[in-house]
């Protein structure tokens, strides 16, 4: 009897075992890492992705045997270190998925290896720092503070310090601050009566992610202006922190 493929039907996902302490166990990650490797040596649908999956087939196919018991288990890093975390392989690409009995969650398992790298200490303190999206721009997105920032960030000999200190190459182009952050100077238009659509709801509360709030407010006051102009009402979201995607690429 032939055996269906998982995502002929909706893709199941089971729970993060994060709180078991098995989840953490490095012996068993690079096990589980060499049994979904080889069923994607076999695969290679997600090759065109992102940069995970050419660095795994590169690895295996300059190996000496070209299968995954030629390549060095502390080799698999450099596949962890590619994903991004997108999910974009287990939503639309991967046939293997649960329930399918071969339980294929490729990111989920990345997931898995960037924590028991943090849990190592194996992070270095570039990647935490940069990662800190919020502290940062709570920090340098005010005004003459970003200003002297983003001028820092374009002078030569200041960026060959940054890349001998913290390893952050000068030819990196780094986002430039906003003097004025988008929350303080977002104008909302609550007085809109809300008229709901077919498929959509007549009113929107802006998240306006560190990325605007903190670099290009400019994108999310011209949504405001189209909201407007198309009398949805708008509010700000109260409390707003980071959502923490920064880190989960750790
Ligand atoms: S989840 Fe990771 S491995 Fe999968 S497509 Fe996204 S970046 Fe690539
Ligand atoms: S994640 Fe799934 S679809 Fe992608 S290469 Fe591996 S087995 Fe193939």
């Amino acid at each position: 009897m032939s055996v269906r493929e998982g995502n002929l039907e909706p893709p199941t996902r089971h729970p993060i075992d994060w709180k078991n302490p098995d989840y953490y166990h490095e012996g068993a990650l690079l096990t589980e890492l060499e049994r979904v490797f080889d069923i994607c040596h076999g695969c290679r649908r997600c090759l065109s992705l992102c940069n995970a999956f050419p660095t795994l087939f590169d690895l295996m196919d300059d190996s000496a045997t070209g299968e995954v018991d030629g390549v060095a288990k502390d080799k698999y890093w450099a596949v962890v270190d590619q994903c991004y975390l997108c999910d974009v392989c287990f939503m639309t690409k991967c046939p293997y998925v649960p329930p399918h009995p071969w339980n294929l969650d490729f990111p989920h398992l990345m997931l898995r290896a960037k924590a028991i790298k943090f849990k190592k200490g194996q992070v270095p303190f570039r990647d935490k720092l940069l990662a800190s999206t919020d502290a940062l721009g709570k920090l340098l997105a005010i005004p003459v503070v970003a200003q002297t920032v983003n001028a820092a960030s374009k002078n030569q000999a200041l960026r060959s310090g940054l890349d001998k200190v913290l390893k952050i190459h000068h030819d990196r182009q780094l986002p430039d601050y906003a003097p004025q952050r988008f929350r303080a100077s977002a104008r909302t238009q609550a007085q809109f009566p809300v008229r709901d659509g077919q498929r959509a709801p007549g009113k929107v509360a802006i998240f306006s992610t560190c990325y605007i709030n903190y670099h290009e407010p400019g994108i999310g006051h011209d949504l405001l202006k189209i909201l407007a102009h198309n009398e949805v009402p708008t509010i700000l979201v109260e409390r707003e922190a980071c959502c923490g995607m920064p880190k989960l690429e750790l």
